[in-house]
C-alpha cells in the first residue's frame, strides 16, 4: 500500500467527518462511522468491512473517541456506503452534516455492555435496550457525558465498574433497578424491562431526570 497522504492541517480543521459529510485526504474520502453506544454487533462489524472493500480502499481506522474511519472513499461511491451502513443501523445520527455526537446526546450518558447472546453472562439484549432508554431519555437536557445511567447485562458491571444514578442489572430476563450505586448495589426494585421503560418515559415526559431525587420516586413504590 503506498504511503497515505494528508491534507494541510487548516484543510480539515473543524470538519466533522460523518458518512454524509465525508472529508477530503491525501487518499480520498474519509467517512466516519459512530457506532451507537460505542458498540458494534458481528453483523456490524461485517458491514463496515464489507463497506470498506466495496466503496472504499479497504483501509479501517479506529480513533481516539473509538468511532471507525473508512478510508479511500470516492463522492460517487459515499452515498451507497452511507446507505449501506444506514441499513445496519450505522447511519448518521443527524443529517445536517453536523456533529455526529453532541454535548447533550443522551446516549452518551447511558453505559452499555454487549449482554446476551454476546456474552455467555447476560440474560437480556442489553445493546438494545440501552438504546431505547437513551431514546427515551432523549427529551431530557443536560444530561452528564460521564455515564450517569448504566445497563449492565449482570451484576458485573463491566461497561461502568463504578456508581451510576440509574443502573438496570440484567438477571433472569429482567433487571434490577439499582439507584445511585454500582451494578453490584443493592436493587430497589426489579421490572421486566418494558415496565422500567415505561416508568423512565414517564418521569422523562414529566422533566425528571437522574439524579433527581423525584426521578428515584418512579421506582421507590414497589420496593422489595
Ligand atoms: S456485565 Fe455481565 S453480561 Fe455484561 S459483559 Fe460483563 S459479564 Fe457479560
Amino acid at each position: 500500500m503506498s504511503a497515505r497522504r494528508t491534507l494541510p492541517e487548516g484543510a480539515r480543521r473543524g470538519w466533522c467527518p460523518s458518512l454524509a459529510r465525508p472529508m477530503p485526504t491525501g487518499d480520498g474520502l474519509l467517512a466516519r462511522v459512530h457506532p451507537p453506544l460505542g458498540a458494534l454487533s458481528a453483523a456490524q462489524m461485517r458491514a463496515v468491512a464489507a463497506g470498506a472493500r466495496a466503496h472504499g480502499n479497504g483501509h479501517i481506522d479506529v480513533t481516539a473517541r473509538g468511532n471507525l474511519q473508512i478510508r479511500g472513499v470516492s463522492e460517487a461511491s459515499a452515498p451507497r456506503l452511507a446507505c449501506a451502513l444506514a441499513q445496519a443501523g450505522l447511519g448518521d445520527t443527524r443529517d445536517d452534516g453536523g456533529p455526529q455526537r453532541l454535548p447533550d446526546d443522551p446516549r452518551r450518558a447511558v453505559a452499555a455492555c454487549p449482554g446476551a447472546p454476546a456474552c455467555c453472562s447476560g440474560t437480556t439484549p442489553v445493546p438494545d435496550h440501552a438504546a431505547r432508554l437513551a431514546q427515551a431519555l432523549a427529551p431530557l437536557a443536560g444530561l452528564g457525558t460521564a455515564a450517569s445511567v448504566h445497563v449492565s447485562g449482570c451484576a458485573k458491571g463491566c461497561a461502568h465498574p463504578g456508581p451510576a444514578d440509574l443502573t438496570l442489572v440484567g438477571r433472569d430476563g429482567a433487571y434490577d433497578v439499582v439507584l445511585a450505586g454500582p451494578a453490584s448495589g443493592k436493587p430497589a426494585t426489579r421490572l421486566a424491562f418494558e415496565a422500567a421503560l415505561d416508568r423512565i418515559r414517564k418521569a422523562a415526559a414529566a422533566g425528571l431526570s437522574p439524579p433527581d431525587p423525584m426521578f428515584s420516586q418512579v421506582f421507590q413504590d414497589d420496593v422489595r
